[in-house]
């Protein structure tokens, strides 16, 4: 038996407890404190927090996560991750790691991760995990960091440089082809007026002739190329006016009806009202009509093509993030096949002069003009395709400051320029001949058309009834269009002609394969100019 303890022995033995109570207190106090602050810290950092054990069960997790699963801090203990989890694909990715944690005892940095949300949209996450061994069991610790705003930013800024490249190679590529084309065009002018004189000097039997037609001809041709380039680097002049552009679209509509394939339905969807643009139609229907050609070719098997236009407003913020746009009102054209498509690397080289997927049959230079002139129209253009997927141009063109009323109500087909006589259409490109076919028999005319001089005579020896006016090329292989109006107003005196020619007026008139005050258009020529062409010729 121990002696009792003596009364000072158990006051300090009461004064130990006493002390050691405190003691109990100020820990109790310093780990509430430290289980408040981590708490506190592991909710307010913006990241997914938790330690889960080898079956993948909660020991611990932040508010954020919680969240993310619909429930909370007190409920997720002990929970398994596969019991909260829906998307069981990323579920086994995300385990798999755990475990690899775990049992290699290594911590993994995984930079990115994706994870779905329950509205559909997909989070990129930016994992670490390390072993954890506080607890009895082995558990990982996770941390994952929301880095999907940073990734979109990266994404952007990435596209806009794309955007930014592209723009500066076609700013270089067009300025390469705007001086080729300066100088080759003042190359082919002595060409083509020289050779046109020597044509005038022969003799109508003399064989040198056909070779020189052959060179004019030649020379034509590259003349429609330069123009087209020269277009490309935005070196037209180009004759701007107010246009409320569903009205030039609502007007092409039948002629386009005319030139594109039967097996393709053509759907308008214009915007109830646009307000003016500055443009200019001859050249903006050069837009419609070379989309739409492109459209059909990408449409072997038959579709549809679709026009539509509204009103947007540009922000600042999509000015930031598109390279070379204004912010301010545009109206937008829509144009949209549901042909094959096209993929990136088409896509990237889409606007090149002279890029065409369509070998023999393409001259790659459509869609280098349409960029030529939307660029000069202030406007920017933009391409949204995938294989199989179908096509959508979108123009954007600038809102004009213009109120005014526009003044291209003349641009085209209005009723005066109309009329039932019969005309005669002698060219060999088809293109050209189809659209002046189009364009006059909208007006009302009565056409007949044939590709060059001899099958003109076929043509018009099984016509029955009156002919009033021939609207033939100048320079044709063969029988030039001089002569066959020759031959015609042989037995028909009162027949009128029209010549077409790419060749500039004054230097055909100038080189004498024209006479002085006949009448000529040039090609291509747009909707409005040749309907009244026709008309002052058939009045005058
Ligand atoms: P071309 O028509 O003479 O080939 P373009 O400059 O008009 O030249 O077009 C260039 C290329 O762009 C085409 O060869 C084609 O590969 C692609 N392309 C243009 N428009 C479309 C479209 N609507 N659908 C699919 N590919 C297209
Ligand atoms: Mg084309």
């Amino acid at each position: 038996m121990a002696d009792k303890p003596t009364y000072e022995e158990l006051e300090q033995r009461v004064q130990n407890l006493e002390q050691g109570k405190i003691e109990c207190k100020r820990v109790e106090n310093e780990l509430r404190i430290s289980k408040k602050l981590l708490r506190d810290v592991m909710d307010m950092v913006p990241a997914f927090i938790c330690a889960k054990d080898l079956d993948g069960r909660f020991i611990l997790a932040n508010k954020k996560l919680t969240d993310f699963y619909g429930t909370t801090v007190e409920e997720i203990t002990g929970v398994l991750h596969a019991d909260i989890c829906e998307n069981k694909k990323e579920l086994q990715g995300m385990l798999a790691a755990d475990r690899e944690v775990i049992n290699g005892e290594k911590p993994k940095h995984i930079p990115e991760e994706t994870m779905k949300n329950p509205d559909g949209s997909i989070t990129v996450l930016e994992t670490y995990k390390i072993p954890f061994t506080a607890y009895d069991d082995p558990a990982v610790l996770i941390v994952s960091t929301d880095i999907t705003e940073r990734k979109r930013a990266e994404e952007e800024r990435g596209k806009l440089e794309a955007q930014f490249q592209g723009a500066q190679k076609l700013e270089s590529v067009g300025r390469l082809a705007g001086g080729v084309a300066h100088d080759l065009n003042n190359l082919l002018a002595p060409i083509l007026g020289y050779g046109e004189m020597l044509l005038q000097d022969f003799d109508r039997n003399d064989t040198r002739k056909a070779s020189v037609e052959q060179i004019v001809e030649a020379g034509m041709r590259a003349r429609d190329i330069v123009r087209q380039l020269l277009a490309f680097s935005r070196k037209q002049a180009l004759e701007f006016k107010a246009v409320d552009l569903n009205k030039v679209l609502t007007r092409f509509e039948k002629l386009l009806r005319r030139t594109i394939r039967e097996d393709i339905a053509i759907r308008f969807m214009p915007a109830s009202q646009v307000p003016f643009i500055r443009g200019d139609i001859g050249q903006l229907e050069q837009v419609i009509m070379n989309l739409a050609v492109n459209a059909q070719d990408a449409m072997p098997e038959g579709g549809t093509l679709t026009f539509d236009t509204f009103l947007t407003e540009l922000g600042e913020d999509y000015a930031a993030t598109h390279e070379g746009v204004k912010s301010g009102a545009y109206v937008m054209l829509g144009v949209s096949d549901t042909g094959y498509g096209m993929g990136a690397e088409t896509c990237e080289h889409l606007f090149e002069p002279f890029f065409s997927t369509k070998g023999e049959h393409g001259t790659g230079l459509g869609l280098a003009t349409v960029y030529g002139i939307v660029k000069q129209h202030g406007g920017n253009i933009w391409v949204y395709s995938e294989i199989g997927k179908g096509t959508t141009f979108k123009i954007y063109l600038p809102v004009s400051e213009e109120t005014g009323a526009p003044s291209e109500s003349d641009s085209m087909g209005p009723p005066d320029l109309q009329g039932s006589e019969t005309i005669l259409i002698v060219e060999d490109n088809a293109q050209v001949r189809n659209l002046s076919h189009a364009i006059l028999k909208r007006q009302g005319y009565k056409v007949l058309v044939a590709e060059n001089g001899k099958e003109a005579l076929t043509v018009l020896n099984q016509h029955e009834g009156p002919l009033h006016l021939i609207l033939t090329d100048v320079v044709m292989p063969k029988m030039d269009g001089k002569a066959l109006f020759d031959q015609i107003s042989g037995y028909n005196p009162d027949v009128k002609v029209l010549y077409m020619s790419g060749y500039t007026n004054d230097v055909i008139a100038h080189r004498g394969v024209l006479d002085e005050g006949m009448n000529f258009i040039q090609k291509p020529c747009s909707v409005q100019a040749l309907a009244a062409k026709v008309r002052e010729v058939l009045d005058g």
